[in-house]
Formats: C-alpha cells, sequence, structure tokens
C-alpha cells in the first residue's frame, strides 16, 4: 500500500474544508489502517500531524550527476529512466525491480528489492529524482533500494523536494507506517495549514531569545534547509514547552497558596526536648531541614515541600519530629512508604524515637494492622482514624483506598516520593471530612538535578540535607572483575569472621511478560536461588546465609529481615527489594552481581545501606565482563560519594526519562531532553514568572493562556 502514493498531491479539492481540527479520517486517501496507526502516535487531528516532529533526518543533500558516483556513498541523483523491468529471483523468492537511469554525463543501474508494484509508479521516459546508498555488483556501482521521486521537470527547483535530495525528515513512527507516508501527508498540509496556526509566543521573546517566528519555525523543523536550521528550529519549540512547563508549574504553587492547610504551632520546648534526647546530636542540615518544615506547616496554607538527602542521612528523624509536632497540636499525620519492610521499620523508629510521647502510632498494610504495637481488626483503626484518635498512621498503599479518613489530617509524609507518586495526596484529601488540604512532606534520597526542580518538581519548596551524620566512615568502593572474585570471597570471608554481615544484591533481570501479559519477577527469583545455593554450596558452606525476594510471603519476608537484623544471619542474598531505606548498621559490606546492569542512581542507593555503624563499610561491584565503558561508568561512583553530584552525571549520561518518572506529563522528549540545558531552563522560567507578575490572567497573552489551558486539562486527564 505504502510506495503507492503518487508523487504529486490529489488534496487539490479538499482543501477548502480542511481545518486544523479536521479529524484524520476525513484527509483523502487516510483508510482505516493508515488511521489505526496514526492513532497509537496519537495523531487524532490534522494539527496533530503538523506537531508529529521528526527526530532525525536523512542528510540526502549531497546532489552530484550521474558521472561522479562512486561506490560506498549516500548521494542523491536525477535522470531519465532509460529501462525499467522486474526479475523474479527464485532462489531467494523476492522481486528485484531493476532500472537504468541515464542523464547527460552517463547512466547507473537502480535496484529496489520486493517493491514490484514500482514498476506500475513510474515508466520509461520518466524523470526521478533520486537518493541514497552505492554498491558494487562485480566492477559496477548500482544504487541500492534509494528513495526516490518523480519529477515533471528535470531542471526543478531543489527545494520543492520531499523525499530526496535535501535533508528529509525521519518520523518516529510505528511498523508499517513509514517515514515516507508521513512526509508525503504532513507537507502538503504543512504548506496550506501553518498559516492557520497562530504563533503563541510574545514577540519580545522571540527577540531577545532569537527565536523562529512559527511559520518559519514548523517549517523548518520537518523540511530543513540545513541541520543549523532545523536546530534552531527545535529550540524555538522547546523553549514554548518550557515556558508553558513553567507557567503551569508556577500556576500550581499559585494555586496551592490559596488553599487552607491546619495552621499547626510549633511548641519549640517540645522540639528542642525531642531533639535533646535523641541518642544523637542532629546534624545542622538536619536541624535546618526541621525548622523549614515547622515553619511551613505553622502556616494556615499547605506546605508543598521535597526533603532531600543522601541515603542514611538521616531525614526519618526529621519527619518525626514534623509528625511529633503536629501529634502534640492535636491533629494527624499520615506516613506512607512504598514498602511493607520499610514501613514496619519507620514504625518500629517512630514507636521508639516518640515512646516518651505517649502517641497513638498505627499500622495499616494490605496484611497486618497494628495500634500501639499490638495487631488489631483493620476496621477498628480505620474507626479510630476517622474520629481522629490516632494520631500518626504508617502504611503502604493500603492507606490511600476508600474507606480510610481521617478526622483531624493535617500532614502527609511520603517517603521514596517517586515510587510512590506525589498525586496521591489528592486522594487522600477526598477522604478528608474538614476543607483543608494537608501539608505535604515528600522525602527522597535520589537527588533531583537543579534543572527538574526548577522544573518537573517546581511546585515544591525544597530542604536539602547535604552533610552525613558525624562519625560516619567513607564507603570504600571497588570495582571486582572476574579474575578478582576469588579475592572478593576471602574479603567477605574476613568481614564476617570478624563479626560484620554482608548484602548481595542479584543482577537485574528484566521482567518476563507471563501469558496473560501481565510482568513476572520469576526469573528475579530464580536468579536469588542461584546465587543462594552458589554461595552456600560453594562458596560460604560455613555460613549463615538467607534470601530475599518479592516473590515471598510478606511474613517470611519479615522473618527473614528481623533475622538479619539481628545478626542471625551472616549473608543476605536478594533481589533490589532491599533498595530503598533498610537500616541495618552492622552491615559492612555490599556485594552487587551484575552492577553493570543498574543505574548508577540505583547502585548509589544500595551502597547507602552500608556504612551506618562504626565500622568501616566496602561496597564490591561484581561485573561478569571486563570492558572500559562499564569501568568508566562505575568508577564515576568511586570518586563521587555524593549523591547530589551523581544525579547530575546521571542526567547527563541517561537523560531525565528515569527522574522524571510519573512526573513526565506528556512533554515531548524534545523538551525532556532539553531539561539537561540548565541555561535554558532557567530562562524560560524566569520568564514565565515574568509573564504572570506583569500579567497574572494572562491576558496579553491570551495564545500562551489557552496553551496552558490546554496542558492543564491534559495533565488532570492522566
Ligand atoms: P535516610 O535519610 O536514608 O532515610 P534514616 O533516617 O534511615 O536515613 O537514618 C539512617 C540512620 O542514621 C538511622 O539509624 C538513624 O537513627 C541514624 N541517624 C539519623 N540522624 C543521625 C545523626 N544526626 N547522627 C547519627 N545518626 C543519625
Ligand atoms: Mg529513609
Amino acid at each position: 500500500m505504502q510506495g503507492r502514493e503518487p508523487c504529486d498531491c490529489r488534496f487539490e479539492s479538499y482543501w477548502g474544508h480542511m481545518q486544523l481540527s479536521t479529524p484524520i479520517e476525513e484527509i483523502p486517501r487516510v483508510g482505516p489502517q493508515i488511521q489505526k496507526k496514526l492513532r497509537r502516535l496519537g495523531i487524532k487531528t490534522v494539527k496533530d500531524l503538523i506537531f508529529h516532529f521528526p527526530h532525525r533526518y536523512e542528510d540526502f543533500s549531497n546532489i552530484i550527476p550521474i558521472s561522479e558516483i562512486q561506490q560506498n556513498q549516500t548521494v542523491s541523483t536525477k535522470g531519465k529512466i532509460l529501462d525499467i523491468k522486474n526479475i523474479r529471483t527464485f532462489r531467494k523468492r523476492m522481486t528485484l525491480t531493476q532500472a537504468l537511469i541515464g542523464d547527460e554525463t552517463g547512466q547507473i543501474q537502480v535496484m529496489w528489492f520486493n517493491q514490484p508494484y514500482l514498476i506500475n509508479t513510474f515508466k520509461k521516459g520518466d524523470f526521478l529524482f533520486l537518493s541514497g546508498k552505492t554498491n558494487k555488483k562485480g566492477s559496477k556501482t548500482y544504487l541500492s533500494s534509494p528513495a526516490y521521486e518523480r519529477i515533471s521537470d528535470i531542471n526543478l527547483n531543489h527545494s520543492d523536494l520531499t523525499h530526496t535530495g535535501r535533508l528529509v525528515p525521519v518520523y518516529p513512527g510505528t511498523e508499517g507506517l513509514s517515514s515516507r507516508w508521513l512526509r508525503f501527508l504532513i507537507k502538503p498540509i504543512l504548506m496550506r495549514m501553518r498559516n492557520e496556526i497562530k504563533d503563541a509566543l510574545p514577540k519580545e521573546l522571540k527577540t531577545k531569545y532569537k527565536l523562529l517566528d512559527f511559520k518559519t519555525a514548523i517549517w523548518q523543523i520537518h523540511f530543513p534547509d540545513s541541520l543549523k536550521e532545523a536546530e534552531t528550529a527545535k529550540k524555538r519549540f522547546v523553549f514554548e514547552e518550557l515556558i508553558i512547563l513553567s507557567l503551569f508549574i508556577l500556576n500550581e504553587r499559585l494555586k496551592m497558596r490559596q488553599e487552607k492547610a491546619f495552621a499547626i504551632p510549633i511548641d519549640l520546648k517540645l522540639v528542642q526536648e525531642f531533639a535533646k534526647n535523641l541518642p544523637f546530636q542532629l546534624t545542622d542540615d538536619q536541624r535546618k531541614a526541621s525548622w523549614q518544615i515547622l515553619k511551613d506547616l505553622e502556616k494556615p496554607r499547605p506546605m508543598n515541600r521535597l526533603l532531600e538527602g543522601d541515603v542514611g542521612s538521616g531525614k526519618t528523624v526529621v519527619s518525626a519530629m514534623a509528625a511529633l509536632n503536629t501529634a502534640k497540636a492535636g491533629f494527624q499525620t499520615v506516613f506512607m512508604a512504598p514498602t511493607e519492610i520499610l514501613v514496619k521499620q519507620h514504625y518500629h523508629t517512630f514507636n521508639i524515637a516518640l515512646k516518651k510521647y505517649r502517641l497513638k502510632i498505627g499500622l495499616i498494610t494490605g496484611k497486618e494492622n497494628r495500634l500501639q504495637n499490638k495487631k488489631v481488626k483493620r476496621k477498628d483503626i480505620l474507626e479510630k482514624a476517622s474520629k481522629g484518635k490516632i494520631d500518626i498512621l504508617i502504611g503502604t498503599h493500603a492507606l490511600i483506598q476508600k474507606e480510610v479518613k481521617f478526622g483531624k489530617l493535617a500532614l502527609v509524609i511520603i517517603d521514596e516520593q517517586h515510587r510512590f507518586g506525589i498525586d496521591q495526596r489528592a486522594k487522600l484529601c477526598q477522604n478528608q471530612q474538614t476543607k483543608t488540604i494537608p501539608h505535604l512532606l515528600s522525602m527522597t534520597a535520589t537527588p533531583i538535578p537543579r534543572t527538574l526542580t526548577l522544573t518537573i518538581y517546581g511546585d515544591l519548596d525544597l530542604s536539602l540535607i547535604k552533610e552525613l551524620p558525624k562519625g560516619r566512615k567513607k564507603i570504600i568502593t571497588e570495582i571486582v572483575p572476574p579474575l578478582a572474585r576469588k579475592k572478593a570471597y576471602d574479603f567477605i570471608r574476613e568481614q564476617i569472621k570478624k563479626g560484620r554481615q554482608v548484602f548481595v544484591i542479584c543482577p537485574r533481570i528484566e521482567p518476563t511478560k507471563s501469558e496473560n501479559g501481565k510482568a513476572t519477577n520469576w526469573d528475579e527469583v530464580k536468579a536469588v536461588k542461584e546465587e543462594y545455593e552458589k554461595l552456600k554450596k560453594e562458596i560460604f558452606p560455613e555460613f549463615k546465609i538467607a534470601m530475599l525476594h518479592g516473590k515471598m510471603k510478606n511474613e517470611e519476608k519479615e522473618r527473614i529481615m528481623k533475622k538479619f537484623k539481628n545478626g542471625k544471619t551472616d549473608i543476605l542474598v536478594s533481589t533490589s527489594v532491599i533498595e530503598v531505606g533498610i537500616d541495618i548498621p552492622n552491615a559492612s559490606v555490599m556485594a552487587i552481581e551484575g552492577a553493570d546492569k543498574f543505574g548508577l542512581a540505583q547502585l548509589h542507593q544500595f551502597r547507602g545501606r552500608v556504612g551506618r555503624g562504626k565500622e568501616q563499610s566496602f561496597c564490591l561491584f561484581l561485573t561478569d565482563f571486563q570492558s572500559q565503558t562499564v569501568n568508566r561508568r562505575l568508577k564515576a561512583l568511586i570518586k563521587c560519594e555524593n549523591g547530589f553530584d551523581l544525579a547530575e552525571k546521571d542526567l547527563v549520561i541517561r537523560g531525565p526519562g528515569d527522574l522524571s518518572g510519573q512526573r513526565q506529563w506528556g512533554v515531548p522528549d524534545m523538551t525532556m531532553a532539553a531539561l539537561k540545558n540548565i541555561e535554558m531552563v532557567e530562562e524560560a522560567r524566569n520568564e514565565a514568572k515574568a509573564i504572570l507578575q506583569n500579567d497574572p490572567e494572562m491576558k496579553k497573552n491570551p495564545l500562551l493562556r489557552t496553551k496552558l489551558e490546554e496542558f492543564q486539562r491534559r495533565i488532570h486527564l492522566e
């Protein structure tokens, strides 16, 4: 079907009817098959087609006469079809379309494979423009499956070309929807419709930042005159997206400021006493963060704060202080964490740290409910919570279900937020009987690079804990190539003999899909079992080894963790389930199998599981093969102990995809990639700020406002 399209477009009689909002179904020659594929790309209207941007370009701009064509070259040339025929090759079961093309300087063979219909697309005597790679058959050079374009006049203006003889756009497509077809569709639409779209960017900004106007940019991004022009066009669209993203974020902040929250007075004596009674001294950063939080809670509008601190920096105690102050003022706190094990750990920590204050602290997970450390019925706990009789409720997702209601919920604490999702607050609020919105404290050990805190996390205020508690020793990190493995095992043996404990993390395995399409992590379980058997039988038969994986029953997981925590197990072999938050001071070695398969940030997280006690700790990256690139990547971790620097590195290496997680909000990839560019991000943010400051309703920028509203609608639908 594809490739059959005529080179000239036959939309003429439809132009009168076409609008930006015209659905693709009404575009001539777009049949049900193509419609389906376009819809899969999110293209529903003519306008969507215009905004479907190429992700790269094929450079076919080297146009030369036939006589100058050489082997192994990407070239463009034009000529007359002197001969054309289909040949069947029975051995390889395919059709060869063979043509001879000539111009005034010479002749060249052209071969297309498996496109027999071409013989009907053009005939002897037609003029063709061709672009593609040359190849050799015997001593003869031929053009192999080139892109082609029939031209009516050999002397045509080259800028009229679409598929050949220029920089040709290549579109992100789905199977069976070629870039050729998309170009065929998009180009005539673009020619007629680009005048219909008004430029949303204010003139001053375009002048100030030397941005192309819309009409030029939209043409240049699809059919650029040069790669530089394409880049300039792209910058213009990215800048616009960044402005809209910034407007959105700043607006969200303003909206939040207008909401009401319970104002929680600071009980200075209480918090000072709490700090004094801790078995350690708070670090300056912890103190500063606590104060920022308490000051926020004091205000009658919702706090929106992100507490960022490297693994082991002591975020929990900061949140406990906030929860204590909240409880003593007569309000409730919810604390959500992503895993059962973590919830239990936090429950334990809170119970100990707040013991003296006789608070009612509850625990809710899918499996278990506790109050004052005793097992209770879920129904009881829910009833008490709804009456405001539980001060602090700690739990997993089980917390955000319909039946969970609160009497006086004032503070929501979320641990490891990009796993949990910040939007959960909205769900908690639905159940609130008062008209207030709870304060939000979101905690993460994954440092977020500055460009992201300004943009997609820009609605949150930041508290940073940069320093680790005093007395922590630097973790010694080593890369262990296959040959050094035995030495590493000996080292681990020594450590255990000294009374330490060891984590072994198994390689990451992509979940396989089972028949019903659901992801299973069966392979991961298998990998853990194998590693466990290997260590137990072959390497460390003298030690107590346990394993942990996501498929185990929760009780079993708890039992194993507890045993490890109590020092009854020497080695814990595990999948990445122990990734977040687990606190075991006596563990001094973190060995990561297949370290090359993890991202830097995640490796850093694993490493943070050790080094919490008084002893020197070690992190071993065991790799299966030795390679320069692997080593270079891992070495970044040896040099870099600071998660913040690492985040910037990860951003450069991998882009913001992982960090943005569910906060991607359908922002185009192009813009996500631009989030690496701090300068542009800052410029856009400052301009957005200025726009809102001078004109909060955006009356002077109605087009930009419409775009902002579209963006808001998109997000609220998600
Ligand atoms: P994270 O920030 O990774 O959540 P935790 O809150 O789990 O870290 O704290 C890690 C460990 O450090 C805990 O055992 C905690 O009791 C301890 N800790 C917290 N603050 C301090 C401090 N100022 N001095 C010493 N130890 C601390
Ligand atoms: Mg933590």
